[in-house]
């Protein structure tokens, strides 16, 4: 009776979304330490510091305040940095183990259980060194802090400073659909039904503080939050704070090779996230007829307050009425007498 509306809610595309933070998640320092610090001549213990001490003594965000480093130290030795080289300085930014052939990996294992999966990055880095690196290719979007760049692209002030609150718009505009960052239609309220990838079906990668906000607010509305720490140094200090608070479903070192602890968790992750989608989708041809029936209900009531009412109603709207119940009826499976 409902075959078109049963083929269009199996032929429903189940969609997930992986965010990952980036500095120390998948590469394992932070991306502005490798080459682009170094290119100042100054090493990268005194530019935090400096920065640091900038942010604090101006009760700046730190963000902000490492952007405006840069440009400082870009100025002063007469380098300035256009979006080109930072790009290219991307392509240098060494990776964790794994993650360069994971996406893949990942993507064919989702497709098996008939998922679609994009990836995302959100990070307080640098969205050029991003884009600039390996693996750019793989993510849907690159939220990241970003400048502005003047006529001949060199970078002038800050596009975007992502911080570890603003970090979570991001999820939002992901479950939601609204992807361009001055899309202020994030903020409008949507019902679950119609997100563009539920909440449940979000995993959020991280390694510190500042991807704290982000895994409590993926845990909290049902998604999965991992907590990676470097392999090397092998400090598990904060993945274990992390998970003792509840703030993460997972924690593993940051390898993402074919037989680590993160492939394991994230292919359970999608098990779940597929069978929880096929009883969802199996609930939704039940909610047809069942929807049916709930309206059919409301008509009976509806004719008892006419027959109780001291309003005079027409036989001819007596019988429209009698006549619309009785075509529910015909839509409703089964006895219901
Ligand atoms: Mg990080």
């Amino acid at each position: 009776m409902y075959e078109q509306q049963i083929e269009e809610i199996r032929a429903r595309k189940v969609r997930m979304a992986i965010c990952y933070d980036f500095d120390k998640t998948l590469s394992p320092d932070d991306m502005q330490t490798f080459t682009l610090i170094p290119s100042f001549g100054v090493d990268k213990a005194t530019f935090w510091n400096e920065s640091n001490a900038l942010a604090k003594a101006n009760l700046m965000d730190s963000n902000l305040a490492w952007m405006y480093q840069l440009l400082n130290y870009s100025r002063a030795k007469r380098l300035p940095i256009k979006r080109d080289y930072f790009k290219k300085i991307g392509a240098d930014v060494p990776l964790y183990e794994g993650v360069e052939t994971w996406f893949d990996r990942i993507n064919q294992y989702a497709e098996k259980n008939e998922i679609e999966v994009e990836h995302y990055i959100i990070s307080s880095g640098l969205k050029e060194i991003i884009e600039g690196s390996k693996i750019a290719k793989h993510f849907a979007r690159v939220y990241a802090s970003s400048y502005l760049y003047s006529a001949d692209d060199v970078a002038e002030w800050p596009a975007q400073a992502v911080n570890y609150t603003t970090k979570t718009q991001f999820i939002f505009r992901i479950a939601k659909g609204f992807l361009d960052e001055f899309d202020e239609r994030v903020n409008d309220s949507m019902e679950d039904k119609l997100l563009r990838i539920p909440y449940e079906n979000i995993v959020y990668i991280g390694d510190s503080a500042t991807d704290i906000p982000c895994m409590r607010l993926v845990k909290s509305k049902g998604g999965y939050s991992i907590g990676v720490y470097d392999p090397a140094s092998d400090q598990r200090k904060k993945v274990y704070q992390l998970f003792n608070d509840k703030r993460i479903s997972f924690y593993a070192p940051a390898v993402y090779t074919a037989r680590s602890d993160m492939m394991k968790y994230m292919k359970q992750i999608i098990r779940e996230i597929a069978s929880r989608e096929a009883m969802k989708t199996e609930q939704r041809v039940l909610e047809l007829p069942a929807s049916v029936y709930k309206m059919y209900n409301m008509y009976e009531v509806f004719e008892q307050m006419i027959a109780d009412s001291s309003e005079p109603v027409t036989a001819r709207d007596k019988k429209k009425i009698a006549d619309e119940r009785a075509a529910l009826k015909q839509m409703i499976e089964g006895n219901i007498d």
